[in-house]
């Protein structure tokens, strides 16, 4: 057997979103808050839990904590030839899914960049 692809992508509606995407392009990482309550979410969304739109952009900070990790063996299609680690790195008040690049571990630091489509975290320690 093979293996089954697996692919990680963001579920979001272009629509209202275009903020985030061309963010990525630009090398920007953006996140909304909501101007009721707070909360504040990656992947983005326009309207809160609360039942406000009142949502605003902001950029997320670069420098983040790695809470959990999981390396891929069964590469995806299209994926062979590198390592591939996904983990959710804390930055804030937001958890947010990443590509991870060198030796993570629960409680790394890492720095958040993109690369036009997607958020990548380089482990520093
Ligand atoms: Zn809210």
């Amino acid at each position: 057997m093979e293996g089954l692809p697996l692919y990680m992508k963001y579920q979001i509606p272009i629509e209202g979103y275009e903020r985030f995407w061309e963010g990525l392009k630009k090398g920007e990482i953006v996140a909304t808050r909501c101007k009721r309550c707070g909360n504040e979410y990656f992947p983005p969304r326009v309207n809160c839990t609360c039942g406000s739109s009142d949502m605003e952009w902001f950029e997320v900070k670069r420098e983040g904590i790695v809470q959990t990790f999981s390396e891929v063996f069964s590469k995806p299609q299209g994926f062979e030839d590198f390592s591939y680690i996904v983990g959710i790195v804390n930055v804030g008040n937001l958890n947010l899914m990443c590509w991870l690049v060198g030796k993570p571990r629960v409680g790394s630091r890492v720095m958040l960049r993109t690369d036009g489509t997607r958020v990548i975290g380089d482990v520093v320690d």
